[in-house]
């Protein structure tokens, strides 16, 4: 049986096996699917694979914080994991190991087809500017928005984020970086989304109601926490339509196994599964 995997530390909270497996009921793909804890420190994450490879693996997805490890360990890097200096997905060939990160192009299609958003022409808002952030800069462009501004609570990280993608081609008509004090100043944003990890620790970000247009969407990468403080802040400034980040992790992982596997599942009824209510 064609073995595939998840590997991260830690990895008990993992989610992937179980949309995985439920993937491969509906395709009628045979195949296993296991969580795997690498652990810490230089090399491990290598030896990990190897490992697996060894055992007959066919592709892994990686999860924190081995993102950047597992684009160092790739003979052969997409665009998406080159662009983010992480990967998300490795497929093994023979000797060749592919990378891909499917999180940026994950959360669009969570954005365009689950919650009916067309990015074309809107203005979008990106908070954070970590990993999540810098994976979903280049699909976001993709899609054409009217503006992206990238703001991060360290203002120079996000002005150097978005210098790289400046200096590869972006607009800079349409793509910003900055601190989160320019807020006072912007215009509203038809889409805000929230890249910071502030929801992880309950934490609340500096936005004024403002941020926010109360017909547009709020977005919050993070998943399993409910009504987060960045989309509680969000309600109280009116915004009706709020998400979080289930919808990209099913996707990104849909993305994944059409990679691994040629034939992409149906994801509606394992986002609706998995989903919390926001309350
Ligand atoms: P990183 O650690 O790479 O980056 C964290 C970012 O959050 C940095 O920009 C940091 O700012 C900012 N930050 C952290 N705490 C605060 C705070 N209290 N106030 C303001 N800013 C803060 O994390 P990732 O980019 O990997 O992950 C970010 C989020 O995205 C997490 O919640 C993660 O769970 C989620 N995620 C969801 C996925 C999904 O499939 N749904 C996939 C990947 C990530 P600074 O630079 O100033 O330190």
């Amino acid at each position: 049986m064609d073995r595939y995997a998840v590997i991260g530390h830690p990895i008990g909270h993992s989610k992937s096996p179980a949309i995985h497996s439920a993937f491969a009921a509906a395709t009628g793909q045979i195949l296993s699917y296991e969580a795997i804890e690498a652990p810490l420190g230089a090399g491990q994450f290598a030896a990990t694979v190897e490992r697996f490879r060894s055992q007959g693996g066919r592709g892994v997805n990686v999860t924190l914080p081995f993102k950047p490890d597992a684009c160092a360990y790739a003979t052969h890097l997409a665009e998406s994991a080159r662009c983010a200096g992480a990967a998300n997905a490795l497929k093994f060939e023979g000797d060749r190991c592919l990378a891909e990160n499917f999180d940026g192009s994950g959360l669009v299609r969570d954005l365009s087809h689950n919650l009916g958003l067309r990015l074309a022409g809107r203005t979008v808002l990106l908070l954070g500017a970590g990993g999540a952030s810098r994976g979903a800069i280049l699909p976001l462009l993709r899609a054409r928005p009217a503006q992206l501004w990238v703001l991060n609570r360290s203002a120079a990280k996000a002005e150097a984020l978005v210098r790289e993608f400046l200096a590869l081609g972006a607009d800079a008509a349409v793509l910003h970086g900055g601190g989160f004090d320019e807020l006072a100043q912007s215009v509203r944003f038809d889409l805000v989304l929230n890249a910071t990890s502030a929801s992880l620790s309950a934490e609340t970000l500096p936005l004024p109601a403002r941020t926010f247009k109360p017909d547009g969407l709020a977005y919050d990468m993070v998943y399993g926490k409910g009504l987060t403080p960045f989309l509680r802040q969000a309600q109280q400034a009116g915004v009706r339509q709020l998400a979080d980040g289930v919808g990209m992790l099913v996707e990104q992982a849909a993305e994944a196994f059409a990679w691994w596997r040629g034939v992409r599942p149906t994801t509606t009824d394992v986002i609706r599964r998995l989903s919390l209510p926001l309350i």
